[in-house]
């Protein structure tokens, strides 16, 4: 067998969450789509915002085609990342320009590319237990090791301690998500400080650097005005990962961008690795007619009122009939303690119920399952009867 053994492993094994789409689809066309409680997959519910359509439609009837079809130069359009590095400046008060901003195909691709162009050959790259399942993927592909560094259980926020424990002089990168998938979690600014604190002590402990990386494709889906650190404020060695996918609702349309701080050490030879990296990948360039849409609406985000209607309505019901879960302060998932140790087996109890929900054995912690809310609301009101069966069925 001549081929990629690793690839080949990836392609063969399907997510979890994949599987439970499918079957979703499968069992709603026996029953009917509005009887199968389908909370599987973070997919956003809200509509992009009206000036986004407009704006592509406008762009269509107005601009040059091979602008809006050609490529773009591989660090993306300059007036885009003009604009990128300017809302920055003023959302958080960093001095960053266009020349810190490479325009990517959405998070997952910040992610390769910025990991592929830190990571050396048996790196370890630090994540925080729950995490999303595709950094295990991502830091595999850059030839990292992934370690484990288990959050505070009651709050899961980031546990100092085991934190510290887990950096060693092999540490090259520190992926933070928040808010969180699947948590749903803010990580404070308390947590955040600490965090910045530790790495600082070992890079001078280690004559090293490390790399903190901030994947946030979650950052404009915060309720009751709740503050999320801006980490480029907090550490200098800091990439950001940034996402149109949830933001603006356009995950199918893959826009997003890396912004290498202009305090990291050496960030210039920071961001070149990250264009080489990019252009090793295969890359080329990220969508153009959506670098041009991303122009004129780098500020707006959708309605995420939306949302936390949806949270509240679930929150609320599920904790009223005693199911155990840490409000989430962002993102658009709840994450709930399985009514039994195996998070399997509970899936498969709610699924009897037509409740899918993700068991987050993959997400580095046993015995969570997570419900993704970025749903109509009608299918959480009609769902809550089901979860208080479940429930009931339990306390028999
Ligand atoms: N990071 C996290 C935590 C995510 O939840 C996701 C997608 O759900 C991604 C990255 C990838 O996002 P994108 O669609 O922008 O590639």
């Amino acid at each position: 067998m001549s081929i990629n053994q690793t690839t080949l492993e990836l392609g063969k094994k399907r997510s979890i969450i994949r599987e439970i789409f499918e079957y979703s689809k499968k069992r709603a066309s026996e029953i009917g789509k509005e009887n199968v409680f389908d909370f599987s997959l973070g997919n956003p519910s809200v509509c992009p915002p009206k000036e986004i359509t407009d704006t592509i439609l406008e762009l269509l009837k107005t601009e040059n085609s091979t602008l809006l079809h050609g490529y773009t130069s591989a660090t993306g359009d300059l007036g885009t990342r003009t604009v990128i590095a300017d809302s920055i400046k003023e959302r958080f008060n960093v001095d960053i320009s266009a020349n810190n901003i490479y325009m990517t195909c959405g998070a997952a691709a910040s992610l390769t590319i910025s990991l592929k162009a830190v990571v050396n050959e048996g790196d370890e790259v630090v994540v925080f237990a729950p995490f999303f399942t595709e950094y295990r993927v991502f830091v595999n592909n850059a030839n990292g090791k992934l370690v484990i560094s288990t959050l505070l259980s009651d709050t899961f926020q980031i546990d100092d301690k085991d934190f510290e424990g887990k950096i060693t002089a092999k540490t090259k990168a520190v992926i933070i998500n928040s808010p969180n998938n699947p948590s749903g979690v803010v990580y404070t600014e308390e947590t955040i400080k600490k965090v910045c604190a530790i790495l600082e002590k070992k890079q001078k402990e280690y004559n090293s650097t490390i790399y903190l990386i901030a994947d946030e494709p979650y950052r404009e889906l915060v309720y009751g005005g709740v503050f999320v650190p801006y980490l480029m404020n907090y550490y200098d060695n800091t990439i950001v990962c940034y996402s149109y996918s949830k933001s603006l609702s356009l995950p199918g349309e893959r826009i997003g961008y890396i912004a290498v701080s202009p305090k990291a050490t050496d960030s210039e030879n920071v961001y070149l690795s990250v264009c080489g990296a990019g252009r090793s990948l295969g890359y080329v360039c990220a969508p153009s007619l959506f670098q041009q849409v991303i122009k004129k609406c780098a500020d707006c985000k959708v309605d995420v009122s939306i949302y936390k209607e949806n949270r509240d309505i679930l929150y609320n019901a599920l904790t009223e009939y005693g199911y155990k879960c840490v409000k989430p302060d962002g993102a658009f998932y709840l994450f709930v303690k399985a009514l039994e140790k195996d998070a399997y087996a509970f899936f498969e109890r709610a699924k009897n119920h037509e409740v899918l929900v993700v068991p987050c054995d993959d997400f580095g912690v046993f015995g969570y399952v997570r419900i993704a809310y970025c749903v109509d609301k009608e299918r959480i009101i009609n769902s809550l009867p089901a979860f208080k069966k479940i429930i009931e069925e339990y306390n028999k």
